[in-house]
């Protein structure tokens, strides 16, 4: 049997949606983007929405938009994708990581106020696996300091805590529609916010910062147009948004079935003492991106090839990132500055998690877990 990793959801209505703007004559940030845009806006309950290329994108127009540059510092976790810091390093600041809360491996506000100096210009949190941050703890520290916060909500489209969504206890959220994510047009992001001025300017940033965009020129009265700040190419095609409608549509239903899909796997796993599993806090929606083990680190790599011997579809989210080449070089972190995140990293597997994974997937999975990890024992299970 064969587990694919990770399968999408896409099906005649999105190919139809495609089609629909392949058959007009405007490809690029147009109409489609708009209506993705607003859709969005609606969805995750925040005032505006700026399409873009990427979430990688979204974070570092967000911190161009606060005017966060070199000599600037920017807290945030080591045990998330490396998007998070090369964004904070594309503006020329640099990323100060803060050690993780060991239930959740989210950043552990706590540790917070001791990292913050001089130059600290903002906080970066991360929803990991799309459970959400303690944005109430989180959000008062950066009113107390003055900083800026931006949300990498790129798994945490659906997430909800005490009764905050991404993006309404800070300045903007940043979400992703890379292909594994929990929805995708193959490459895509967004910067999401209820301050006008900021989407304006990231919107502006995300076209060269150009004053009039192409569908405006080509609907309306031709305008010539003029550049007063220095941008970038991120902006969102209508081509990739028309992907996006219907599965918008979709989201509540398809976290119905993820959710259903981990209770699975927490019924299975939580009994065993080799594997344990992080939790999901009190007034807390995870959005459910990803299911992980941890297992003890030693064997992590034996049970992760085994898994991939049984046809398992694994991944590994996240090595604590202060630990790999770019960062240690520029950075110069060393082992144990953050043991919590690093033993996470170690210790982690990323098991398949997707709407179509059928029962019989889910059943092939736990099996395989329990025989890789206890040969002797587990090969009754089959
Ligand atoms: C996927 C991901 C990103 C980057 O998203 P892209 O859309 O691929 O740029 C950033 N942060 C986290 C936590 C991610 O998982």
């Amino acid at each position: 049997m064969k587990v694919e990793f990770y399968k999408h959801n896409l099906g005649k209505q999105e190919i139809k949606d495609v089609v629909k703007v392949l058959n007009t004559v405007f490809l690029t940030t147009g109409s489609d983007v708009k209506k993705f845009e607003t859709n969005f806006s609606r969805y995750i309950d925040l005032k505006h929405t700026v399409g873009l290329t990427s979430c990688t994108a979204a974070l570092h127009l967000a911190l161009l938009a606060h005017n966060i540059g070199p000599g600037d510092e920017v807290v945030t976790s080591p045990l998330t994708f490396i998007a998070t810091a090369t964004a904070i390093m594309h503006t020329g600041a640099k990323p100060v990581f803060v050690d993780v809360e060991e239930e959740t491996g989210n950043l552990n506000a706590a540790l917070i106020e001791k990292a913050l100096t001089k130059k600290t210009k903002a906080i970066l949190p991360v929803h990991l696996y799309g459970h959400m941050c303690d944005m109430q703890a989180i959000s008062k520290i950066a009113r107390k300091h003055k900083l800026i916060v931006i949300e990498d909500a790129a798994h945490a489209l659906e997430t909800k805590r005490d009764e905050l969504r991404p993006g309404q206890a800070s300045h903007g959220a940043c979400f992703s529609f890379y292909a594994t994510k929990n929805i995708t047009s193959g490459e895509g992001g967004a910067f999401a916010t209820n301050n006008k001025k900021t989407a304006e300017r990231v919107t502006k940033l995300r076209s060269h910062g150009m004053s009039t965009n192409a569908a405006d020129r080509y609907t309306k009265k031709y305008q010539h147009w003029d550049m007063d700040i220095l941008g970038w190419k991120y902006n969102m095609d209508n081509i990739h948004a028309a992907l996006l409608h219907n599965q918008l549509k979709n989201v509540e239903k398809n976290l119905k079935q993820r959710e259903k899909i981990c209770q699975c796997y927490e019924k299975a796993f939580s009994p065993l003492k080799d594997i344990r599993l992080l939790q999901v806090r009190k007034n807390t929606k995870s959005a459910r991106h990803m299911f992980t083990i941890l297992v003890p680190p030693k064997r992590r790599d034996e049970i992760l090839w085994g898994l991939q011997k049984k046809g398992v579809g694994v991944a590994v989210n996240y090595r604590a990132i202060h630990l790999l080449k770019y960062f240690k070089n520029t950075l110069g972190h060393k082992r144990n500055s953050f043991p919590i995140a690093e033993n996470i990293g170690e210790s982690t597997i990323t098991l398949p998690l997707y709407p179509k994974l059928t029962q019989k997937e889910v059943d092939y999975v736990i099996k395989s877990v329990i025989s890789t990890l206890d040969p002797e024992n587990g090969a009754g299970a089959f």
